[in-house]
């Protein structure tokens, strides 16, 4: 049995993660594999933090369980045999009330939707809702297709993403460790938040705890959620002592925590083939820089691309430091891969990868063909030799040095989206 869940957080808090591992927890079943936790289309407008929605094949274990979470002390087993149970309708009822109990029903974003499915459908749904912007009629149409048991409140949104998640495939993951601590953790002093990042650091696998730009412990959320602490990680197994190393290491409360299989850092919301720029959509494609980078108060940087013929407006809002050096290093002419969401007529850049440096030329004056000394310039175009009076209309062109090797420009940890790769951990799609 699958259960499928979004949009049940609020500004003022809540986290759907959360409430999938209490699901879970109180249904008393063991998961198959990993449950999941995926990043859909991050450009949407009604998203309330990280467009996550999540997903989770529970059933009774049949042979090795591992421990993958745990509840208000209960723990949660994941097994790659699982049976199925066959009373669908009262799961769903459980798994519904849970939902109302912990949505944040007055926030006018907030639109719950679960899903009870047997089946798992194809991955389209998901590669849409990743890379472009879906209607509540365009679930239901898909919903009516399959033998699904579902449930919403208000405008039903939230089954856009539960559906979505449904269908992903997995076939590119990573994962995360979620520590929670119910409703909301107390604030974890700055060099605590350091000290539990370098932790999380040390073991193998982990990516994106800390943000040395920054000096900003990014395993640590904003607040307002369930949530204590997220470690990203390529390897599963490698993090699931963490937990009880922070508790043993640091005076952390915790209720809970969970391993949830992910799409982040996969690079996977970035379309290579397409027609057109839409709008809300993010792209990866190669283009020629048309322009230098000019900025606008508030540090934020624009310059022109050819694409396919036609020129276009890319922005790097806010830039830090790895894109800064994007804005002091491109040149017009560069052959550069982007990466970037369409918004507003723009791509705003995510990351940048140099495939070809131009060559750079600058204009000088010219030296004299009959006695070799530098020329002078007299304006309108002419130059004059000082030493031999002699004249020419024909400057020379010098080759710029560019001494900057870098090939790839991103943002530091603390300003990097879920889902997208560092090109620098060499994951990124080419
Ligand atoms: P939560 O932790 O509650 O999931 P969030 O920041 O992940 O918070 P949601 O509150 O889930 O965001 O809000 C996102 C809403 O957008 C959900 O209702 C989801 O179903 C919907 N949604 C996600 N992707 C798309 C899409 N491509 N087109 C239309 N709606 C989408």
């Amino acid at each position: 049995m699958f259960i499928a869940l979004d949009d049940t957080d609020g500004n003022d808090g809540g986290c759907t993660t959360h409430l999938m591992l209490r699901i879970i927890s109180e249904l008393g079943l063991d998961v198959k594999g990993y449950p999941r936790l995926v990043r859909l289309n991050p450009n949407i407008p009604f998203k309330t933090r990280g467009n996550a929605a999540l997903c989770a094949e529970v059933g009774i274990s049949r042979g090795r369980r591992r421990k993958i979470g745990e509840y208000m002390g209960k723990p949660v087993f994941s097994s790659s045999v699982i049976d199925d149970i066959p009373d669908y309708e009262h799961a769903a009822e459980t798994a519904w009330r849970i939902v109302l109990q912990e949505a944040r029903l007055n926030d006018e974003k907030t639109n719950p939707g679960l899903i009870i499915s047997r089946e798992k459908p194809d991955e389209s749904f998901y590669l849409a809702a990743l890379r472009s912007v879906l209607s509540v009629e365009d679930v239901f149409q898909r919903i009516k297709e399959m033998d699904i048991i579902y449930r919403y409140a208000k405008n039903g949104r939230g089954l856009i993403g539960a559906f979505s998640a449904l269908s992903w495939a997995a076939e590119k993951s990573t994962y995360e460790m979620i520590m929670y601590n119910y409703p909301q953790p107390e604030e974890t002093p700055k060099n605590v938040r350091r000290e539990v990042a370098k932790l999380a650091d040390k073991i193998h696998g982990t990516f994106n705890n800390y943000d040395d730009e920054n000096r900003h412990a990014a395993i640590f959320p904003s607040p307002r959620t369930p949530v204590l602490c997220g470690v990203r990680t390529t390897d599963p197994l490698a993090i699931l002592g963490f937990p009880d190393e922070v508790a043993s290491n640091f005076q952390i409360g915790s209720t809970g925590y969970m391993l949830f299989q992910t799409n982040q850092a996969t690079d996977d919301h970035y379309q290579q083939h397409f027609e057109q720029f839409e709008e809300l959509s993010s792209y990866a494609f190669n283009a020629v820089i048309s322009s230098h980078p000019v900025a606008i108060r508030g540090g934020h940087w624009f310059f022109n691309f050819l694409y396919k013929g036609k020129e276009y407006r890319a922005a790097i809002f806010e830039p830090s430091k790895g894109l800064r050096l994007l804005v002091k290093d491109l040149e017009i002419g560069d052959y550069v891969q982007i990466f970037g969401s369409f918004i507003d007529g723009k791509i705003n850049i995510e990351k940048v990868r140099m495939i070809e440096r131009s060559i750079v030329f600058v204009r000088i004056n010219p030296t004299c063909r009959k006695c070799g000394s530098r020329m002078q310039n007299e304006g309108r175009e002419r130059f004059r030799c000082p030493l031999c009076s002699n004249h020419s209309v024909l400057p020379e062109y010098k080759e710029i040095k560019r001494i900057n090797r870098r090939n790839s420009y991103e943002s530091p940890v603390a300003g990097r989206r879920h889902l997208v790769a560092s090109i620098q951990d060499g994951a990124t799609v080419s």
